[in-house]
């Protein structure tokens, strides 16, 4: 049956989209009503026509009907690009569960004014024994302030304007008159069109191999005839996807369409950047997390302008409202990144297909270490499979070695470094090469407890122990909560509270004390708490001002390292000791990428990988590189245990301020899955309903957590239970408790 009311917000910019109006949709237009379209409706006192979009359905009134007013038609000039966003807004909202705002929230740019567009520089254009000339005849001229910016310049080739206007007091005439002399040049430059600065235009064009050409072949000839697809490439770092992805966007742009290309954040470096401005030039642009909210703003205008061909950047960049889009990419799909953590918590991936399909373009994934989904997808036959073997540039496979750790513990080494890692970074230090050792960071809190008593020092607002730092603080990592580190137990008073030695810290620690001559650097969350210290700190271990990079899996991403010929994977199996289905596949992914970072130049690389459980899968497959392998067991346990992909999970969780309210509103909701259960209807009969348990983080910043799953081999089916829940929250008009929804979870909760 048709929907009765539609609502439709007036003016869709951004803080405007709170207040829609529900309008009652009349009998004939009820077949073309429906979200993402422009209607014509009365509104005010005046009832003046004015035109809207109707963002959302429903069949019950939110208000007495007699108070609602009609639409009166609907525009027949076909979808906008606003329109399209409402679309994948409620699409959004529907499959992944949210209110129509917080959906419209996350599609649409917030419309901000632009504070400062450009920069003026000043950039010299003779010489610096010239400038130095010309400064000394201004100073014997009494021209002080032409002086300054003469000697300023010929120290630096290029300065900001306000440097030498502001700090430096040349009056604006001062510098203008200089520029007339053939001195120097003031130039405005954009600040975010270029981020990337110093671009050349001359692009060295590799040859294709034959298999990168069959590639871009395929996907071209899909598209031209219609029948856009998804394709998934699979290949180590280096194996040459990002050429084919500039080979297909070349393509596609040169057929007027454009392309938006995912990579996270993280893998965003310069050298990535560069390829994509020398191929394509200012058309490019480039949405990273530094870029201000006004900045966002106005590459979405000028995308929806048709300023820009190509959009590159992390998650968000997917919702660039293009007026043609031709292909998206989402390179590294496999990351954990491209989950949404607010609601609604939608996949880029799931949500590339989908936007690609409205437009019809393609879509093209991209791994070293394909997600299960993916590669499940892609044997089903859904997605295109393609295989690329070896790395360009011939480098090695690095040799790999596991180690028991139980064995080392057995012959009384109770150092973090096995034997054999030990010995292989002396050698690496006596060589002069470099080794990155790489700890999984998660399941290493640094805890404090009392070895007296057992009691564990706790963050007072959330259920989780605090971290124990240098600067003798205990923080709690999930609300920021900060205390001074006592000496003695708060619980016994025994002198016996001691920190847990764990974590990278621990590992700087450890390394000057077995290496005393080793220059070390560490990067982790506290180290690279502003915006440029991570590049700064890779940059620096790639100058090679250090011998040994420790990290958390933030080194396993991004620049290459040619002189790294060691890899030391410290605690392989951490992540696999977490109660979370993707536990395998994680440790998979970072023990393979973390090995592939070894060897990368034309020395031959090592691996050692030390763990606890050297036979399990995903450590026996990582050390052989060797995906498939792992993959059919990975399948095999999904299967058998009903865990996507082969079947969908709905992950319900409530907060609430009192632990009670939590849990009776957890009951009440699992009660009411089951119901429909037992009434016998048919798809329901397979539901499983696991919990409703408290969250196996109990309270995060004051508010209790409680959780349940259900799932499905048929997503649509949980997306029926998702609507129902909703409806009967509704019903329940909660005042204590909050419910989010999260389809197919990264983690469990
Ligand atoms: P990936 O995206 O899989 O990591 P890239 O496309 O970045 O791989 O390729 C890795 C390196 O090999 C790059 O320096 C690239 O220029 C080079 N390369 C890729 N394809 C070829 C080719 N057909 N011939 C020569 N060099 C290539
Ligand atoms: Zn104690
Ligand atoms: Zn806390």
């Amino acid at each position: 049956m048709a929907a009765k009311y539609a609502d439709v917000i007036i003016d869709i910019s951004h803080e405007k989209v709170d207040r829609p109006f529900q309008y009652i949709i009349p009998q004939e237009l009820s077949d073309s009503v429906c979200p993402g379209v422009r209607v014509h409706v009365p509104f005010g006192n005046g009832n003046r026509v004015k035109t809207g979009y109707v963002i959302d359905l429903s069949d019950e009134a939110a208000y007495p009907v007699d108070k609602l007013k009609t639409i009166a038609a609907v525009d027949d000039k076909g979808i906008t690009v606003e329109g399209n966003q409402i679309q994948i807004a409620y699409w959004l909202k529907r499959q992944y569960g949210s209110t129509m705002i917080a959906a419209l929230k996350t599609v649409l740019p917030v419309k901000q004014k632009l504070k400062q567009l450009e920069r003026k520089k000043v950039t010299r254009c003779v010489l610096p024994a010239e400038l130095l000339q010309a400064a000394k005849v201004c100073s014997k001229k009494h021209q002080a302030a032409r002086a300054r910016a003469l000697y300023a310049l010929a120290e630096e080739e290029v300065l900001p304007y306000e440097l030498l206007s502001r700090k430096l007091n040349v009056a604006p005439a001062s510098l203008l008159s200089l520029e007339k002399q053939g001195y120097l040049k003031i130039e405005t430059e954009s600040l975010y069109r270029n981020p990337v600065k110093h671009m050349d235009g001359n692009e060295k064009r590799v040859v294709l191999s034959d298999v990168q050409k069959r590639i871009i072949e395929e996907v071209i000839s899909d598209y031209r005839s219609g029948n856009p697809g998804t394709y998934l490439l699979h290949g180590v770092t280096g194996s040459g996807k990002t050429e084919v992805y500039l080979g297909i966007i070349e393509q596609i742009i040169a057929m007027g369409k454009q392309a938006i290309v995912l990579i996270p954040e993280i893998a965003l470096t310069y050298q990535t950047l560069l390829r994509f401005y020398k191929r394509f030039g200012d058309r490019v642009s480039v949405m990273n997390s530094t870029l201000s909210q006004g900045e966002k703003y106005d590459q979405i205008r000028r995308a929806k302008a048709g300023g820009i061909d190509v959009i590159i950047g992390p998650r968000s960049a997917l919702f660039t409202p293009f007026p043609n889009l031709g292909v998206i990419v989402v390179d590294e799909e496999h990351e954990g990144s491209y989950k949404s953590e607010s609601m609604p918590k939608y996949h880029a991936r799931e949500t590339a297909v989908q936007i690609a399909s409205m437009h019809k373009a393609c879509v093209v994934l991209g791994s070293a270490t394909p997600s299960l989904e993916a590669y499940y997808r892609a044997k089903q036959g859904a997605y295109k499979l393609y295989e690329m073997t070896g790395r360009h540039g011939g480098s090695m496979l690095p040799e790999v070695y596991t180690i028991d750790l139980r064995e080392e513990l057995k012959k009384g080494n109770r150092s973090v470094f096995s034997r054999k890692l030990h010995e292989l970074i002396e050698q690496r230090l006596q060589a002069g090469e470099q080794t990155m050792l790489f700890l999984n960071r998660r399941g290493y809190a640094g805890f404090v407890s009392c070895r007296e008593c057992g009691h564990v020092m706790k963050c007072p607002h959330c259920d989780v122990s605090l971290s124990e730092h240098r600067n003798g603080m205990l923080i709690c990592h999930y609300c920021g909560y900060e205390e001074a580190r006592q000496k003695n137990c708060p619980e016994c008073g025994s002198k016996y509270l001691l920190g847990f030695k764990a974590g990278t810290e621990q590992i700087e620690e450890a390394l000057h004390k077995e290496f005393p001559a080793a220059r070390v650097l560490r990067m982790d969350a506290d180290t690279t708490r502003t915006k440029d210290s991570y590049e700064k700190i890779l940059s620096a271990f790639a100058d090679e001002k250090a011998d040994i990079l420790v990290g958390t899996q933030m080194i396993v991403k991004g620049h290459d390292f040619p002189n790294v010929t060691l890899v030391g994977i410290l605690a392989a199996d951490l992540s696999l000791n977490q109660n979370d289905y993707r536990a395998g596949e994680r440790t998979f992914q970072l023990v393979t990428q973390a090995a592939g970072r070894a060897g990368r130049g034309d020395k031959p690389g090592e691996v050692v990988i030390q763990t606890y459980q050297p036979e399990h899968y995903s450590i026996v497959h990582a050390a052989k590189q060797d995906y498939r392998g792992f993959y059919e067991e990975e399948i095999a346990f999904r299967d058998f245990m009903r865990y996507p992909p082969t079947a969908h999970m709905l992950a319900v969780l409530i907060t609430s301020r009192s632990g009670e309210d939590g849990e009776r509103l957890g009951k009440a909701m699992a009660d009411a899955v089951n119901k429909r259960r037992v009434q016998g209807e048919k798809q329901y009969e397979d539901i499983q309903l696991i919990g409703p348990a408290e969250a196996s983080i109990g309270k995060i910043n004051d508010l209790y957590r409680h959780i349940f799953y259900i799932k499905h081999e048929d997503y649509q089916v949980l997306v029926e239970i998702k609507d129902m829940l909703e409806l009967f929250c509704k019903e329940q008009e909660l005042k204590n408790q909050t419910v989010q929804y999260d389809f197919d979870p990264m983690n469990t909760y």
